[in-house]
């Protein structure tokens, strides 16, 4: 095998995986080339994410986690101390240190900003990679593209939870620490809606509607705002896709799947912010280390298998089934026991309900 700082590796995708991985690689000495479609890095619409350590157990605070782990800091817009949950016919609140916010999208506190300020190798933008012409140049190809069409082609992607979003920028009233999330079959399906905000002043609103397309979401979307009865006032709006998949295997050849790509988007509630940081720091290690890339996404790839579990008995679910749920998480006692211990609730939640 060559020297480890003459390896030829090409990332595909200038985003949270793909700077994960460029960052890792250069800390071995590898100077990998990073193609980017767009003409900068970032989300293209603005958002504010959300990592609520309920998902992550037993991790305590990811963030810290990812410094020690990942030798990545990240700095998020605000604590979640505080999250309100609405069914049709039930609502209820969870205090406590719950999480963190993440700003998304293009501006220079967006998580992808930060990432990129810590990547040495210039990315070429406004470049729509090939996959297969590059695997033939290069020792190593790392697919960080964030959806699924390369890993679709290379016959490793099966579809788990697909969804339309609509979203929006909501001008308001806000708790700068309060996520509201609201569930309710009328107008989401099997999905949900939530309110990160930006600030005291604007929000993100967002509806993430399962099986929904293009044309149908403005329906739904239209229906929440009545249902819910808003009267906020929209500064932007846009609508995505977005789809959960399971892929096995993650590696092909000489091609590696990350984030997104990679499968690493649980589908529960859509996180995937810090395990595609940790997919892309693991595929540049395997890399550089010569270890199965398998091997190194063991944890994320049970983590995934939990929630793929969970999100079946979630497809099924009617507003009352929605209406117990919160009741039940928001019961004192549950509550104490669901957010003041450690236990890795996901993994054990499918079975629960
Ligand atoms: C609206 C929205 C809200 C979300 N909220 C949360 C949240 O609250 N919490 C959470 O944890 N996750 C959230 N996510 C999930 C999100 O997908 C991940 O956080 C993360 O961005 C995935 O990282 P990635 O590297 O896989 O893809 P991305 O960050 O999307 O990066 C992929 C990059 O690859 C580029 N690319 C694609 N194809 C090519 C090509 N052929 N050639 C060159 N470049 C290419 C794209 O332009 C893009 O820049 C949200 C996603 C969306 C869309």
């Amino acid at each position: 095998m060559k020297g480890v700082k003459k390896l030829r590796v090409a990332i595909i995708g200038a985003g949270v995986s793909g700077l994960a991985c460029a960052h890792e690689l250069e800390r071995h000495g590898v100077k990998p080339d990073i193609y980017e479609q767009r003409p900068r890095s970032g989300d293209l619409v603005e958002h504010v994410g959300v990592l609520l350590q309920v998902m992550n157990r037993p991790v305590k605070d990811q963030i810290e986690e990812i410094k020690e782990s990942c030798h990545i800091s990240i700095k998020p817009l605000n604590l979640v101390n505080k999250v309100t949950m609405y069914a049709p016919r039930a609502s209820g609140s969870i205090c406590g240190k719950l999480g963190y916010l993440i700003k998304r999208g293009q501006g220079v506190d967006a998580v992808e900003n930060q990432l990129f300020s810590l990547v040495k190798t210039p990315v070429r933008y406004n470049f729509r990679a090939d996959c297969a012409a590059l695997a033939r140049k290069y020792d190593y190809v790392i697919v960080a593209s964030g959806t699924y069409d390369i890993t679709k082609i290379l016959g490793c992607w099966e579809d788990v939870y697909k969804t339309w979003l609509m979203g929006a920028t909501v001008l308001g009233s806000f708790e700068t620490d309060e996520i509201k999330m609201w569930l309710n079959t009328e107008y989401a399906k099997s999905g949900y809606a939530y309110l990160t905000p930006f600030n005291h002043e604007s929000a993100s609103l967002i509806l993430v509607v399962s099986n929904a397309n293009r044309k149908n979401i403005v329906d739904y979307w239209k229906k929440f705002w009545q249902i819910e009865n808003f009267t906020f006032k929209i500064s932007s709006l846009w609508d995505w896709e977005h789809v959960s998949g399971f892929v096995y295997p993650h590696q092909v050849g000489n091609i590696l799947f990350a984030g997104n790509a990679g499968g690493f988007m649980e589908p529960v509630l859509g996180f995937a912010l810090f395990d595609a940081i940790r997919s892309g720091v693991y595929a540049a290690r395997s890399i550089v280390e010569g270890g199965k890339y398998e091997d190194y996404l063991a944890r994320l790839k049970e983590n995934i298998w939990a929630s793929i579990k969970l999100r079946k008995v979630l497809n099924r679910f009617t507003n009352k089934d929605y209406d117990h749920l919160i009741a039940i998480l928001t019961a004192p006692g549950i509550k104490q026991f669901v957010y003041n211990t450690n236990l890795d609730i996901i993994k054990h939640l499918a079975g629960i309900l």
